[in-house]
């Protein structure tokens, strides 16, 4: 049927204009895929356009220190990304003179490029012949094609390998893995896809046989881990010298939001019902501080990540001593500071609500 042809015209009359699209910048593609990886589009565009101007070149953002592109990553999660992306930006300046590999081998070998991103720059920024496969192609594939094998299974992802590396257009690539993913995106989505107006619609598998809400096969889904935060605001008394400070801890643990900053914290694996007794207790076992003026307890924030959900309270104390030398990583700082400081967006969200900032 010439599926990639196609598929290219559909695309030349139905693609979104995206600030990433009909460029062959692969600094500008590699950052635009990073971004947009478990990011919704329209989300992510806003990180691209704010990347883009404070950094133009891939020697901007090398250059740029932790702090600083956590704080503008501040918001998109999978802090990771953020972390790797700078890994990344140096070792193209190092290493490769500020460009890129026309490789893909190589492209692999860099700090958060996998199998899809390495695909997607090599194909669209130096038109090299590598398919790409993410939930919007193995949708597609399997809907059309009637491929049952899970898609998250290693079994499963040779198979759906093979037939997009068969199927991808080799004169045009890029072109060809960017209408694969715009169509999944745009008609054959996870739920209701547009299949009456489908350009396939007479060769598709799944739509000829009544499958389409059965494909993808996907394995169930890994049990959600509950953890309950519990984040202590602390202030240095009022009149003391230290009035209008806050103390803030970077986050070092190999946990979720490494290097970004958070408050004083305290995690069980249950709720507590708090009250002041409770709050004090927990201040003196875990800080050695005691008689706290308790300020504030914040309502439950729950914050859903892949495989936890975060249920976090904030309790806003002032204290009359300061924190142990112990405590590592523990930085004491204005409140109207705060805002520089990347932090996770669950805590951006209470210092909001509670218009602390
Ligand atoms: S007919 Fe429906 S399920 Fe099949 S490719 Fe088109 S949109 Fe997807």
């Amino acid at each position: 049927m010439n599926f990639g042809k196609r598929l290219a015209e559909w695309y030349q009359k139905n693609k979104r204009e995206l600030p990433w699209r009909d460029i062959n910048d692969p600094y500008r593609i590699w950052l635009s895929e990073i971004i947009l990886q478990q990011t919704r589009v329209n989300q992510g565009m806003d990180y691209y356009i704010k990347f883009v101007d404070k950094y133009p070149d891939i020697l901007d953002l090398a250059d740029a220190s932790r702090d600083e592109v956590f704080k503008l990553w501040q918001g998109l999660g999978y802090y990771n990304r953020a972390e790797n992306m700078l890994a990344t930006a140096k070792m193209v300046v190092e290493q490769y003179g500020g460009h890129f590999p026309a490789d893909r081998e190589l492209l692999l070998k860099l700090p958060g490029i996998g199998p899809y991103t390495s695909a997607a720059i090599a194909s669209i920024a130096f038109n090299l012949p590598f398919a790409v496969i993410d939930g919007n192609v193995y949708r597609v594939l399997s809907r059309i094609f009637g491929i049952t094998e899970v898609v998250n299974s290693t079994e499963g992802t040779k198979r759906f390998q093979q037939y997009a590396d068969e199927l991808v257009d080799r004169k045009q690539p890029g072109i060809y893995n960017q209408s694969i993913m715009e169509f999944g995106a745009l008609y054959c989505t996870p739920v209701n896809p547009d299949c009456r107006n489908c350009i396939f619609k007479n060769e598709c598998f799944a739509f000829s046989n009544g499958k389409v809400n059965d494909l993808p096969v996907k394995k169930p889904k890994n049990k959600i881990r509950n953890r309950f935060f519990y984040y202590f605001m602390i202030e240095p008394e009022p009149g003391s010298n230290e009035t209008a400070k806050v103390y803030l801890k970077k986050r070092m643990n190999v946990d979720i939001w490494k290097n970004l900053y958070d408050f004083l914290l305290v995690e069980t694996d249950h709720k507590l019902e708090l009250n002041d007794d409770i709050i004090t207790g927990m201040l003196q076992q875990n800080f050695k501080l005691e008689d706290p003026l308790i300020r504030l307890v914040s309502k439950e924030y729950i914050h859903k990540l892949t495989h936890q959900a975060i249920h976090a309270t904030f309790i806003q104390v002032n204290v009359n001593k300061k924190l142990d030398e112990h405590e590592k990583f523990v930085i004491l700082t204005h409140k109207n500071k705060l805002v520089d400081y990347p932090v996770p967006r669950l805590i951006e969200q209470f210092l909001s609500d509670y218009k602390i900032l």
